[in-house]
C-alpha cells in the first residue's frame, strides 16, 4: 500500500494561497459587497467538503476553488457564478441542503446550484436516460445560461486532473467530453476552452496519436518561431507608420486540430501547412473597428499574396455564436501558406470567453448571433415533440454543422446550418410560411422546396394556401425547427381528421347493431391491426376501413361466445391449463378429439405447414398465427403469457385461405391460363380474384383454398411456369383495409 504523508499545516498554508488567487482573478468585475459573499461560499466549501479528498489525494477545496477561478479568469463570469462555481458540488456530495443555500445566497444562486446538481450524471451516448439528462441540462441553458458556462469549467479542470482516474473512467469521461461539453463550448463561443478540451480528450482516448504530435510540434518549435518573426515584422513596421495601434503574434494550433488536417486529407505531419496561425488585435474605437480591420487586410496583403478562396469575412456577418474575425490565407516567405486572423480587442474577447464577454459588448450589439441562437434552443425546448433521443440528435446536429448565410428577398441575412433546404428556410422565416411553402426561387430560378441551399443563396418562398405539411417533408428538412413544426401540424390534421372518423363509425356501428364503446373500439383497432383507436377513427374517415370491412368485424364478434373480460386471467389460465394437460403442452391444429376452440387469424392466414403459435385472445379463443407474423413479435414480447405452442396433425381434408400475387407480362388469355392451373390442374377453389394491367405490366391478387404447404408449394412452382409470368409470391398478410 502506498502511504501518502499529510501535512496539514502547509496545505492550510496551500489553500488559503490558492483562494487570494482567486480573489485577484475575480477583481475585474467585483462590487462592493461581493468579497464577502465570496468568502462566504468559500468557508462553507472548506467546512464540508473538509474531511474530503480528490483521487489524487489533494484536499477537495482545491477542485471547486480551481473551477471558480477558470470561470472567473477564462470565461469572465461574475461574482453570482464564482459563489455557484465555490458550491457547485456542495449539494451533491456533503449534508448542505439547497434549502441552506437558498437562505444564505437567496434564490438565483440556489437555482443555478440546482441546475448544477441535476445534470451531474456521466453522459452516455448510447443511452436515453442520458439523452434525457442532455436535455435536462439544455433546459437549463434556456433558464440561466451560467449553468452551462460553470459545468464547462467543472468539466475542464476534471479533465485537465483526470490523471488519477481509473483507465475506464478516464475512457468514459473523455468521450463524453468529445461528444458533448466541446462543441458545445464550441457553440457558446469559446473557443480556447474548446481547443483545449479537444487535445485533452485525445490525450486519453488516442494516447500515441497525441503524444506524436506533441513530439512533432516540439520538435519544429524554435524553427516555427524564427519564421513567425520574420513573417510578422514587415508587418507591425507599416502598422506602426499608419499609426494603427496593434499586437501581432503568432500562435499554435491546437493538436487535435491538426490531427484533424492530418485524417481529412490524408496527409502526413509533415505536409499539414497551418500549424499555427498569425493573429493581429488592434486596439480600436467602435465606430472604426471595420475600417481597421481592413485597412490590416489592406497591408498584409500588398505583402504577401492572398489566396482568394480563403478569404473569410466574419465581421460583416458574424457567427451564430457571436464570433467575428477577418480571415485570410496569404503566401509567405519560402512558399508558404500561412493563416491570418484580423481583428479588434472586443472581437478577440469574445472569441476567447465567448458568452460572458458578449453579454459585456451586448449594448453596441444587440442583434446578436448568439442571442438568436439561444432562442432558437428555447423554441426547440418548447416544442411539444419531447422524445428525448430525437431531441438530442436534432440537436446534435444543429450543433456540430456550419452555418450558411442566406438572403430574404429585401436583404435580410438568415443563418442556417449546412445542408438546409428552401423548406428549412421559409419555416425559418416563418411556420406559416413553411407549411404553405410549394416552391421557390434561389436567386431568381425555380427550384423545389427540397433544394439545398448554397452559402449566399437569395432566396424567394412561393406558397399556396391549398399546401399543408406533408409526412415526406421530414425526410429533407435539417433545422429542428421546421422537424418540430411539420411534426406538430402532422400530428394536428391526422387529429382534425380523426375527429370526422370518430363520428361516421359511431353511426356505422350503429346501424350494424354493434355497442359502441371502448371495449369494441379495442376490438376493432386489434382486428384491423392498427396501433391506436386514434389511427382506427383516421382510418374510417380516410375511407381505408368501409361498412363492408365493418360488417367483417360484426359477424366474426357474433360468432364466439362472449367472455366476461373480468375473468379473463382465469380463462388464459384455464385453457393454457387444458393444452398443458395434453400433448406435451402443445396446442394440436387440425385434430378432432381436441376440444379447444382456435381459430387461424387473419392478419397472416396460417396453414398446414407453416411454423405457428396460438394465442389466447380476450374473446376470441385461441388464435392461430404464423411465427413470422408482422404481429408475432409484439404478441410474443408483449404477452408471453398467452402463447401456447401450437403444430399441425393429421391434415383432414381441409382447405385454408391463403393469397397468391401474380406478377407477369401482360398478354392475351393469361389471366385464362392461370385460372385453368388452378381450377382444373389442381383443383382449388378460388374465393376472389383481382386484376389491374398497367403499360403492360400484368398484377393479379387471387385468394384461394388449399391444403398444405405443400400442396401451395406445388402450385406456386407450376404457375412459375407459364409464358409470361415473372412472378408468384405468396401474401404475407391479408390486405383488411
Ligand atoms: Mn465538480
Amino acid at each position: 500500500m502506498k502511504e501518502i504523508v499529510i501535512d496539514l499545516e502547509s496545505e492550510k498554508k496551500e489553500i488559503l494561497k490558492r483562494y487570494r488567487a482567486l480573489l485577484r482573478a475575480c477583481k475585474p468585475t467585483m462590487q462592493k459587497g461581493d468579497k464577502q459573499m465570496i468568502r462566504k461560499a468559500f468557508d462553507i466549501a472548506l467546512e464540508s467538503h473538509s474531511d474530503m479528498r480528490r483521487k489524487s489525494g489533494e484536499p477537495y477545496i482545491y477542485h471547486p476553488i480551481a473551477v471558480a477561478q477558470i470561470a472567473a479568469e477564462e470565461i469572465g463570469l461574475g461574482t453570482t457564478s464564482i459563489v455557484c462555481a465555490l458550491l457547485h458540488d456542495v449539494v451533491e456530495d456533503t449534508d448542505v441542503s439547497l434549502l441552506d443555500i437558498e437562505l444564505i445566497f437567496g434564490k438565483k444562486v440556489s437555482k443555478i446550484i440546482d441546475g448544477l446538481t441535476k445534470i451531474s450524471g456521466i453522459f452516455d451516448p448510447n443511452s436515453s436516460i442520458q439523452a434525457e439528462n442532455f436535455r435536462k441540462m439544455l433546459l437549463t441553458l434556456a433558464d440561466d445560461v451560467r449553468v452551462i458556462l460553470i459545468k464547462l469549467a467543472d468539466r475542464l479542470h476534471n479533465m485537465r486532473t483526470m490523471e488519477f482516474m481509473p483507465r475506464d473512467k478516464q475512457l468514459k469521461i473523455a468521450s463524453e467530453t468529445s461528444y458533448l461539453y466541446a462543441p458545445l463550448a464550441h457553440r457558446l463561443g469559446l473557443y480556447a476552452i474548446k481547443s483545449e478540451l479537444e487535445d485533452l480528450s485525445m490525450k486519453y482516448t488516442d494516447p500515441d496519436t497525441y503524444k506524436f504530435i506533441a513530439r512533432k510540434l516540439n520538435e519544429k518549435k524554435a524553427e516555427r518561431e524564427r519564421y513567425v518573426a520574420e513573417f510578422v515584422e514587415p508587418i507591425e513596421e507599416i502598422l506602426t507608420d499608419q499609426g494603427i495601434d496593434a499586437k501581432v503574434f503568432g500562435r499554435s494550433k491546437s493538436i487535435h486540430s491538426i490531427w484533424n488536417k492530418m485524417r481529412k486529407k490524408s496527409t502526413p505531419f509533415e505536409e499539414v501547412y497551418d500549424l499555427f496561425a498569425i493573429r493581429i488585435i488592434i486596439d480600436s474605437q467602435p465606430e472604426f473597428e471595420k475600417a481597421d480591420c481592413w485597412k490590416a487586410y489592406s497591408i498584409v496583403t500588398d505583402l504577401y499574396r492572398p489566396n482568394p478562396d480563403r478569404l473569410r469575412d466574419w465581421i460583416s456577418s458574424p457567427k451564430g455564436n457571436g464570433y467575428e474575425s477577418l480571415h485570410t490565407t496569404v503566401m509567405g516567405p519560402k512558399g508558404q501558406w500561412v493563416e491570418v486572423q484580423i481583428r479588434t480587442t472586443r472581437m478577440n474577447e469574445i472569441a476567447e470567453k465567448g458568452f460572458a464577454a458578449h453579454w459585456k459588448y451586448k449594448e453596441s450589439n444587440p442583434d446578436s448571433g448568439l442571442d438568436q441562437w439561444i432562442q432558437k434552443v428555447r423554441d426547440i425546448l418548447s416544442s411539444p415533440e419531447s422524445n428525448a433521443l430525437d431531441f438530442v440528435a436534432d440537436f446534435k446536429m444543429n450543433l456540430f454543422s456550419d452555418e450558411i448565410f442566406i438572403f430574404t428577398p429585401k436583404g435580410s441575412l438568415i443563418q442556417l446550418p449546412q445542408g438546409a433546404t428552401a423548406l428549412d428556410f421559409a419555416f425559418e422565416i416563418h411556420s406559416d410560411l413553411g407549411a404553405s411553402c410549394i416552391g421557390a426561387k434561389v436567386n431568381h430560378k425555380l427550384v423545389p422546396i427540397s433544394h439545398i441551399l448554397q452559402n449566399g443563396d437569395q432566396v424567394e418562398i412561393i406558397t399556396s394556401t391549398k399546401q399543408s405539411p406533408k409526412e415526406d417533408w421530414l425526410n429533407f428538412v435539417v433545422t429542428a425547427k421546421a422537424k418540430s413544426k411539420i411534426k406538430s401540424s402532422l400530428k394536428e390534421e391526422k387529429r382534425k381528421v380523426a375527429e370526422d372518423g370518430k363520428e361516421i363509425l359511431e353511426r356505422k356501428l350503429k346501424s350494424l347493431k354493434v355497442t359502441y364503446n371502448t371495449d369494441n373500439l379495442n376490438k376493432l383497432t386489434q382486428f384491423f391491426k392498427l396501433f391506436s383507436t386514434q389511427d382506427l377513427f383516421y382510418n374510417i374517415a380516410k375511407g381505408e376501413i368501409d361498412v363492408k370491412d365493418l360488417r367483417e368485424f360484426a359477424l366474426a364478434e357474433k360468432s364466439v361466445d362472449s367472455v366476461n373480460s373480468n375473468h379473463f386471467d382465469s380463462h388464459v389460465e384455464g385453457l393454457v391449463r387444458k393444452i398443458n394437460k395434453r400433448d406435451q403442452e402443445t396446442l394440436l391444429i387440425g385434430d378432432d378429439l381436441q376440444k379447444i376452440d382456435y381459430t387461424l387469424s387473419p392478419c397472416c392466414n396460417p396453414i398446414p405447414g407453416d411454423d405457428v403459435f396460438g394465442f389466447v385472445t380476450i374473446n376470441d379463443g385461441i388464435k392461430i398465427h404464423r411465427n413470422n407474423c408482422p404481429n408475432a413479435a409484439s404478441l410474443m414480447a408483449n404477452y408471453a403469457y398467452r402463447v401456447v405452442k401450437a403444430k399441425w396433425t393429421s391434415q383432414k381434408e381441409l382447405a385454408f385461405l391463403t393469397g397468391l400475387s401474380i406478377l407477369g407480362i401482360d398478354d392475351v388469355g393469361l389471366v385464362n391460363r392461370i385460372t385453368k392451373v388452378i381450377s382444373e390442374d389442381f383443383k382449388i377453389n378460388i374465393r376472389s380474384i383481382t386484376i389491374s394491367s398497367n403499360e403492360g405490366i400484368f398484377e393479379g391478387c387471387i385468394m384461394i383454398y388449399v391444403n398444405s404447404t405443400d400442396h401451395l408449394e406445388r402450385l406456386i412452382k407450376r404457375l412459375k411456369q407459364i409464358k409470361g409470368i415473372t412472378g408468384v409470391n405468396r401474401f404475407e398478410s391479408e390486405i383488411v383495409s
